[in-house]
């Protein structure tokens, strides 16, 4: 196979890996909305299937700039993935990780930040906001210039700062379940750990679904710092249970 074609088979399954990823995790997680809070969905089949229209045009980007990561990586070995644990010391992984979750929220929040502009938002955000109210299937359903400029920081990142194949497995898997567990419309986490110190720090559905009740609040994806230092930070829903002390 050539290599504008092989590139291209490549871009295609990672496009096909992305799409098949949401479904099946958001799939899950609306299964388990029937199941636990039916009422919750029962009236938003119309929405429900544009989100999911919208998060296949933004599964084809994350896929195409998630393949030109990895062929670069294979096939040029351009990129600071690495394979062979022993490469740095053992404390390595778990500080990359918190590298990658730490720049990749810095960059949600100032982008995020930037998509609520009033221009910017009707252009490129009402879309994730369109909904009556969010549920798992929201958590890709983004307009393509969205998409765009979200997909964009990984495959950047991984140019500069040396990651483990599997750490870098591990930060996807946490965005993607961070993703849709935050756009339920209900607390999957237990009130202890949400109203507790963790949840101080930590996003979860409880936090970003005042954002989308306010808009004007709570922009961050994992964490609440910069939220908190900006002064952005608004608490939780009151809908998803009241925030104590
Ligand atoms: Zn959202
Ligand atoms: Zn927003």
């Amino acid at each position: 196979m050539s290599t504008p074609a092989a590139l291209l088979v490549a871009l295609l399954a990672t496009t096909v890996i992305v799409a098949v990823r949401y479904l099946l995790v958001s799939g899950a997680l609306h299964w388990l909305t029937l199941r636990l809070r039916p009422g919750h969905v029962a009236d938003l089949g119309a929405q429900i299937r544009r989100e999911i229209g919208w998060s296949m045009s933004a599964a084809a980007i994350y896929g195409a700039l998630g393949g030109l990561m990895l062929w670069a990586w294979h096939h040029l070995g351009a990129t600071r993935i690495y394979t062979d644990w022993s490469a740095f010391p053992w404390w390595y992984a778990p500080l990359s990780l918190a590298v990658y979750l730490l720049v990749h929220d810095t960059w949600f929040y100032w982008t995020h930040r930037l998509l609520h502009r009033p221009a910017l938002f009707r252009r490129y955000h009402a879309v994730h906001h369109a909904g009556r109210r969010p549920t798992a299937w929201t958590a890709m359903s983004f307009h393509p210039g969205e998409s765009l400029v979200g997909a964009a920081i990984l495959p950047a990142l991984v140019f500069v700062v040396p990651v483990h194949v599997a750490v870098l497995g591990l930060v996807l898997t946490i965005m993607t379940v961070f993703g849709a567990t935050n756009h339920l419309g209900w607390e999957i986490f237990p009130g202890r750990l949400v109203k507790g110190p963790v949840g101080r720090w930590v996003i979860t559905a409880s936090h970003h679904q005042r954002h989308h009740e306010n808009y004007r609040c709570n922009y961050g994806l994992y964490f609440r710092h910069w939220d908190r230092w900006c002064g952005t930070d608004r608490g939780l829903s009151a809908a998803l249970g009241e925030e104590k002390g």
